[in-house]
């Protein structure tokens, strides 16, 4: 038996890499349901799989066995109208979201509902705040405040320029003996970025994301590679961000690391931080002490929680 990871996945066919280097075309035999998801796919990228080898008639494939317990994983709703989801990767050390301040503007709501869906699948994020190299003095006042605020609740920052190359380096140095993912909206930076730490890399990403704004709906799979570094990227073709995920409402202030840590203090133990007495979380609002931009997120996916989900399934 060898195990090795999942690099590529075309449905029925996934494209693994074994611990020799060397690379096989591997199957599945039979049924296979793991970990209780219900998917679409069994097997992503990214996951480690074991697997034994066939020859038949000179051709030499693979055939997996067995899959390696997940680290985490994210998924999307599947195409269809089933309840059914789509791994689209696996086993992901970091995702780096990528902030511009303008052109485009990103907005803490959406950060916010990047980072909560990162938490939910757990995942490290580190927050890159793009074009530094062209910023007004306001941009970067912005820039610099919503890195300390990030940086407080504790989340990783880096101000960086794809285009000079500034702390590229230090990109670099946290992708090192990583799996990695690039996100952030269209035009931020993500291929100058990938680009600049890997010139003969093409990613996808950006290639397909104007056809997916247009509405599209193509049929795209995501891919590892191997840098020329120890470090590994997962491209995800035609995919924005993260798939929904089902929050529970009592469950969602979990998912704000700073509303969690005070959650022990509010006198309802399943305090929604709204309108309840004696909640910590409010009185720290009231304080200062969090961000009304991260307030305003939580609320906004509270209420929009219904309707966000509907939309996911009519938009498919
Ligand atoms: P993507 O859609 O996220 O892949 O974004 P691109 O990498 O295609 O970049 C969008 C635009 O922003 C291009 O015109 C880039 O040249 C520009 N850009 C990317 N990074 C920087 C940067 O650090 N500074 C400046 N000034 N422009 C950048
Ligand atoms: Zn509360």
């Amino acid at each position: 038996m060898m195990t090795g990871i999942v690099y590529k996945s075309t449905g029925s066919w996934y494209t693994v890499k074994a611990e020799n280097g060397n690379i096989y075309q591997c199957r599945i035999k039979g049924k296979f349901r793991i970990q209780g998801i219900k998917s679409t796919n069994p097997i992503a990228v990214g996951d480690v799989v074991d697997f034994s080898l066939e020859t038949k008639s000179d051709e030499v494939t693979g055939v997996i066995e067995s899959i390696h317990e997940r680290k985490n994983y994210i998924i999307r709703k599947s195409v269809n109208l089933s309840k059914q989801t789509h791994i689209i990767a696996a086993n992901i050390d970091v995702v780096f979201l990528l902030i511009t301040i303008n052109n485009p503007t990103t907005f803490t709501t959406f950060i916010d509902r990047f980072l909560v869906t990162a938490e939910a699948y757990d995942i490290r994020v580190v927050l890159l705040f793009n074009k530094t190299d062209n910023q007004s003095e306001e941009e970067f006042m912005e820039a610099k405040y919503l890195a300390s605020l990030y940086r407080d609740i504790g989340y990783e920052c880096l101000g960086i320029s794809a285009k000079t190359g500034k702390n590229v380096e230090k990109v670099k140095a946290l992708m090192t003996g990583n799996v990695s993912m690039f996100s952030g909206h269209s035009g931020v930076g993500k291929s100058t970025l990938v680009n600049a730490i890997e010139p003969t890399l093409n990613l996808k990403t950006a290639e397909t994301s104007e056809q997916h704004q247009q509405g599209q709906h193509t049929t795209t799979f995501a891919e590892m590679y191997d840098l020329s570094f120890d470090a590994k990227i997962i491209d995800t073709p035609g995919i924005k961000g993260f798939g929904v995920v089902d929050i529970a409402k009592e469950e969602l202030g979990d998912y704000f690391p700073e509303f969690f840590e005070l959650k022990s203090e509010c006198k309802f133990n399943n305090c929604l931080h709204i309108n309840e007495p004696q909640c910590a979380v409010k009185e720290a609002l009231e304080n200062e002490e969090i961000a009304w931009s991260r307030y305003k997120s939580y609320l906004q996916i509270l209420e929009g929680e219904d309707e966000g989900y509907r939309k996911n399934v009519y938009d498919s």
